[in-house]
């Protein structure tokens, strides 16, 4: 039994003393009761599978009980004020989270929200090379602070005051959006229909793009700068996947220039590419910073910046301080989350089921010509909707929206992205099973067929 809701009391409130700035999802918010693992349940008792966990929070599954039952006994514990004293799970959670990072990552700040991940990454970087300069890629979301809104660039999160010195925006090498197509070039299941004049082994799309982002170091910032920084596959702008080789180069461009790569996996790690636990890995590359966020706590207000003992002695120089950084309910959240993703097999699970998935996602592409583009790795899915695959122009918002909604009233919980919102975001929390799936892709497969039906009786 449910306990029943004043719906229209709880949107009162919401319109009158809830921030403006935040914006629900539907025509008709859900007002949530529970969840539990991959489902949610609305204040009228119905399911939802959750396909967005919570814009990709949820790592290991709603109130998975692993992390309540942890949770509950440290709550009856200790909560704060260990900064400035020692306390055995904050050192034991350092220790096993640092010991899923290679060498020479070892030294993990803890944070609060990603954006404040971000901020420290940046400072770092700046501080540890005595540049300035930050390169960032077009579509990146970093965060919505002041210092971080000038790597994000999605013109949507932009307000027009003072942001954004001394970060410096570069082309985003999108295989499907872009000019050179890619149709080999992304390490997915799935290629994009775009198609690329590479050959096997030799990816030209990689180096026009390489071409465009050493034009934006000979032209656009000093001949030195702080650092570079990127998601190993991009997350608010839909997950945009780069092609392989491309991350390696630039590393390895910003590094001949002083400056150092941050990774920014606040969607993508903790297994959620399925193939490795970090995103990074994907691209044979190791960063000197990565921050993390979301998934860290499943949900818990905690975050991460991890880096090397070298770049952490520079900060060390003077007293830097959180005070909710690291305190003992968020390292034994974060233990537990760790604990639960090995015990439940949950970035196999992210493997085996997201490439599933993406597979019979795929199959939707030809028979629906406003299904443009199906993509990622692991669970982390992108399905782009345009109006016709030759000109890829983003479908309508009043289209996708319909589609959106049908799938919600038909039970399944979707996420958006992109710069126009043309593309559906599919990050569910990494328990979720082959069953799902079916479940998920019948759904949308009878959403795209209603929208069919709708174009054809216009
Ligand atoms: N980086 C990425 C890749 C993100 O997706 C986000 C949040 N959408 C952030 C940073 C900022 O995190 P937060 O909202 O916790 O500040």
């Amino acid at each position: 039994k449910y306990e029943s809701y004043p719906y229209e009391r709880i949107q009162k409130i919401r319109e009158q003393n809830i921030a403006p700035s935040l914006r629900t999802y539907y025509k008709k918010p859900l007002l949530l009761h529970q969840g539990h693992m991959q489902w949610l349940f609305d204040h009228e008792g119905r399911r939802y599978l959750d396909l967005f966990a919570g814009i990709v929070t949820v790592s290991v599954g709603h109130c998975h009980p692993k992390v309540t039952m942890a949770t509950q006994k440290q709550l009856a514990r200790l909560w704060h004020t260990t900064n400035i004293y020692m306390y055995p799970a904050i050192h034991e959670y350092a220790e096993k989270l640092t010991s899923l990072f290679p060498d020479p990552l070892k030294v993990v700040y803890f944070t609060n929200s990603g954006s404040e991940a971000n901020d420290l990454a940046m400072f770092m970087a700046r501080l540890h090379t005595r540049n300035f300069d930050i390169i960032c890629l077009r579509g990146g979301y970093h965060g919505g602070s002041p210092y971080t809104l000038g790597l994000t660039s999605l013109t949507p999160y932009k307000h027009g005051v003072a942001n954004g010195f001394g970060c410096t925006t570069t082309m985003l090498p999108d295989v499907f959006r872009g000019p050179w197509g890619g149709s080999h070039c992304r390490d997915s299941p799935v290629q994009t229909v775009r198609k690329c004049s590479c050959t096997e082994g030799e990816c030209h799309a990689k180096d026009q793009y390489i071409e465009q982002f050493k034009d934006t170091l000979n032209t656009s910032v000093p001949k030195t700068v702080a650092g570079f920084i990127a998601e190993p596959i991009q997350g608010v702008n839909g997950a945009v996947q780069y092609p392989r080789n491309f991350l390696k180069e630039a590393y390895q461009l910003i590094r001949e220039r002083g400056g150092l790569c941050i990774s920014d996996e606040v969607q993508t790690g903790f297994g959620r590419t399925g193939s490795h636990f970090w995103g990074f890995q994907t691209h044979g590359v190791v960063p000197d910073i990565v921050t993390l966020a979301k998934g860290i706590g499943n949900g818990f207000p905690m975050a991460a910046v991890v880096t090397t003992k070298e770049i952490a002695s520079s900060l060390a120089q003077n007293l830097h301080f959180n005070t909710f950084g690291g305190n003992p309910l968020a390292c034994v959240v974060g233990a537990a989350v760790l604990d639960a993703i090995e015990e439940d097999g949950l970035q196999k699970n992210s493997e085996d089921v997201g490439t599933y998935m993406l597979l019979e996602l795929a199959k939707l592409r030809d028979p629906f010509e406003i299904v443009g583009d199906v993509r990622g790795k692991g669970l982390m899915i992108g399905v782009e909707m345009v109006t016709d695959k030759d000109s890829r122009r983003p479908l309508p918002a009043e289209e996708i929206n319909q589609i959106w909604e049908d799938c919600k009233d038909m039970g399944v919980l979707i996420g958006r992205g992109g710069l126009y919102s043309q593309t559906f975001r599919i990050k569910p929390p990494m328990c979720i099973t082959k069953r799902d799936v079916d479940f998920a892709v019948e759904v949308l497969h009878t959403a795209l067929q209603r929208h069919v039906a709708r174009a054809t009786a216009k």
